[in-house]
């Protein structure tokens, strides 16, 4: 009796391990797929940018952020959450960062020419190990003077990570980029290891909250808790917040009732595509 329940055990635990392992394989596998496709992807300029427009309080638009959108023959819709990752570990984020930023340069310069949506920031995510690069800062003051834009409608959007990533040298970087004019976003705020002393050393312009402060609010208390003390921060240090990840009404009303002036979501707006905008 004893046996078989160990032969059971044994075989059980087998299971588990060859379950395990052909998942971990099928994860590797796809992502070996991915590093592939995106590499030409992105060579053949088949990644596009939506963006989606950002409203204050009632509706009026003050900006968009621009979002990368892959559409692989064989892979279908990836989402940006999947290969942003995969992009940052194989290096091929450096390229596209670029391109995205260059991007985002060449709109506002159209709608400065045409003189439309005056104002309207473009808002661009960017990545730790772009961020890192020596050239990145003067990457983008070149962009800025290149096409002469005003540098304070680019907004970069970075994670508190950037911040604990490489300590002084970061807070120089960002501080440099500020002095160029540009505006800085801290996005998915909260969600990281905060060490909120930054706040202090650095002008911040906004901060945004993830959804997954926003999803609950209606029910849970604590997210509530959490986006006022957010909503405080903003107040006390004179930094615009933005809600992001708004998906209805009642929930846009909530988050105006708490004092949040700045909205993004699919309530509002989808992402759309430039010539949609
Ligand atoms: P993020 O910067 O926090 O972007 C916001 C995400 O929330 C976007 O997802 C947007 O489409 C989604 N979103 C906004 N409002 C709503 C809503 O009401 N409902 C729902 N369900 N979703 C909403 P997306 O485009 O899938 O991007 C995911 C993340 O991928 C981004 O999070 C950002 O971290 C990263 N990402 C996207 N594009 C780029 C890029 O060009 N460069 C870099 N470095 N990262 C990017
Ligand atoms: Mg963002
Ligand atoms: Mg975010
Ligand atoms: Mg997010």
């Amino acid at each position: 009796c004893a046996d078989s329940a160990m032969n059971f055990a044994k075989k059980r635990g087998r299971d588990n391990y060859n379950f395990f392992d052909s998942k971990l394989q099928l994860e590797l596998e796809r992502k070996a797929i991915i590093t592939t496709r995106l590499r030409d992807a992105i060579r053949y300029n088949q990644i596009s940018i939506v963006y989606q427009k950002q409203v204050h309080l009632d509706k009026k638009v003050v900006g968009v952020e621009a979002l990368a959108r892959w559409e692989d023959q064989e892979l279908g819709l990836v989402s940006p959450n999947e290969f942003i990752p995969i992009a940052e570990e194989s290096g091929l984020i450096i390229e596209f960062g670029y391109h995205l930023i260059e991007e985002a340069v060449k709109l506002l310069k159209t709608w400065q020419e045409n003189h439309e949506k005056s104002n309207w920031r473009v808002s661009v995510n960017v990545s730790l190990s772009q961020f890192v690069k020596d050239d990145f800062i003067k990457y983008i003051e070149n962009m800025v003077n290149i096409y002469g834009i005003d540098p304070k409608l680019l907004r970069l959007e970075i994670t508190e990570s950037f911040l604990l990533s490489n300590g002084d040298n970061a807070i120089k970087k960002i501080d440099y980029l500020k002095k160029l004019g540009l505006s800085i976003s801290i996005d998915d705020f909260g969600t990281g290891y905060s060490s909120l002393g930054y706040l202090k050393k650095l002008s911040i312009d906004e901060l945004k909250i993830d959804k997954i402060f926003i999803d609950d609010i209606l029910e849970d208390k604590n997210d509530e808790i959490l986006v006022c003390a957010i909503l405080e921060i903003g107040n006390k240090f004179d930094i615009d917040v933005i809600a992001e990840g708004v998906e209805n009404s009642q929930t846009h009303e909530k988050l105006k009732s708490l004092g949040c002036k700045y909205f993004q979501g699919d309530y509002f707006f989808v992402p759309q595509t430039r010539s949609e905008l």
